[in-house]
């Protein structure tokens, strides 16, 4: 619920991960605050969709299918957001993806195909549209993980990913501050979308590491990390940058 608020009047935004979950939430909370939006993701039929639902609500929105991970891909969409939108002020990286497995057993090709979707892919979006973001002013909001704060079994390959997408963040806000870009992190834990809610535990693991991964109160929607990265894209979080922000309930408190 954006409550009436309108901070994102007349900014553009690039949102990836845009058809489900926190991505899906993010277009749905920055477009009702103002913004222009780009919704990017592998799943193009879903992000027409959202574009297509948002355009209805009054929104200037476009669909982009596009893989983070291709380089090609990465530039052409964000070419063409930047296009359609007139500019770009908001990026926000949110496609991600998620396994489990005992790490003795982890693969060279699913190790390489989670860092090259949840960190590279965010590389590679910020690569493309940090000289758009520079021309007046920008905000990027990563998406990590509580993964990255807290040892999460099993999840090797995600929580080196998601520990790099915080070194990511950090360098960028000290490379690009004084430029005018800032950039920050959610480090959400506990949020019910569809990737939470479908993960599944290798054989053999011990439910009981589980609870050190559980929200302290109770379990929240998208949303609730919607409305905290849009306050980081906003102009209310004018002087907050290279700060990760847990949504997680106190998982990790
Ligand atoms: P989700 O599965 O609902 O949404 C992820 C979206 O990313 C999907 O629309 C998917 O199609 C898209 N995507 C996946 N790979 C892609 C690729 N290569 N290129 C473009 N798009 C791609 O999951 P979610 O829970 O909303 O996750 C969003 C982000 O939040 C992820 O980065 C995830 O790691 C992070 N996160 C979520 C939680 C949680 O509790 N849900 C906790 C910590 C971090």
């Amino acid at each position: 619920m954006s409550d009436g608020l309108r901070r994102l009047e007349d900014r553009a935004a690039l949102v990836t991960g845009a058809a489900s979950g926190i991505g899906r939430a993010t277009c749905e909370r920055i477009a009702a605050e103002g913004a222009r939006v780009a919704c990017v993701d592998r799943d193009g039929d879903a992000a027409e969709a959202l574009a297509k639902e948002l355009v209805e609500r009054g929104t200037d929105a476009i669909a982009l299918a596009c893989d983070v991970s291709s380089e090609d891909q990465v530039d052409r969409a964000v070419d063409a957001a930047v296009e359609h939108l007139g500019g770009l002020h908001i990026l926000v990286n949110s496609a991600g993806i998620l396994h489990f497995t005992h790490t003795h057993e982890e693969t060279l090709e699913r190790w390489n195909r989670i860092l090259a979707v949840n960190l590279t892919g965010t590389f590679l979006v910020c690569r493309a549209a940090l000289p758009h973001l520079q021309k007046d002013g920008g905000s990027i909001v990563n998406v990590s993980s509580t993964a990255a704060l807290r040892a999460h079994a099993w999840a090797a390959a995600y929580s080196a990913s998601k520990g790099g997408v915080q070194a990511l963040t950090v360098e960028l806000a000290i490379e690009y501050g004084r430029q005018g870009v800032r950039t920050n992190c959610v480090c959400p834990g506990g949020i019910t979308t569809p990737m939470h809610d479908s993960f599944e535990l290798p054989e053999g693991a011990d439910p009981k590491l589980l609870q050190r991964i559980m929200p302290f109160d109770r379990m929240r929607g998208p949303e609730d990390c919607a409305g905290v990265i849009a306050f980081l894209a906003s102009d209310d979080a004018a002087h907050v940058n290279g700060e990760f922000v847990r949504v997680d309930g106190a998982m990790c408190t």
